[in-house]
């Protein structure tokens, strides 16, 4: 488990490497959220809002997906998975979105409080996914 978390972060740490490298990222200055160990803990927390998130989807301004990293309103939203199972249909009831360009359910909501922008999702995607 502690080797697997290290593991883990060792891999967020390189994404950030490859930041640094393509956006010019300096310190925590350019980027809204310090690269800390914390940084994976606000991941990991992050990633609690990318399930059964329906109303804080349906709240926010604007909606990313961590796997194909797009930015969009939640109204282009069409999907939704992880419906009561006795509902009748899956997308008035589901409490998980997909996402409208790529259809995996790696969405997160601006009402979660975390950043929808490229260098967010990116890190996002980076743990999640193993930024491939
Ligand atoms: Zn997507």
């Amino acid at each position: 488990m502690v080797i697997l978390d290290t593991a883990k972060a060792g891999s967020v740490y390189t994404g950030c490497g490859e930041l640094a490298a393509a956006g010019g990222m300096r310190g925590s200055s350019v980027f809204p959220l310090a690269w800390t160990p914390r940084m994976d803990l606000d991941l990991l927390r992050a990633h609690r809002h990318s399930a059964g998130h329906r109303e804080e989807l349906l709240a926010s301004e604007r909606c990313g997906c961590f796997q194909c990293l797009a930015i969009f309103a939640p109204q282009a939203i069409g999907e939704w998975i992880d419906a009561p199972p006795d509902a009748p249909d899956d997308d008035a009831a589901g409490t998980t979105g997909l996402c409208p360009r790529c259809g995996v359910d790696a969405l997160i909501g601006s009402a979660s409080g975390f950043p929808i922008e490229r260098e967010f999702l990116l890190a996002m995607r980076e743990r999640w996914f193993g930024g491939r």
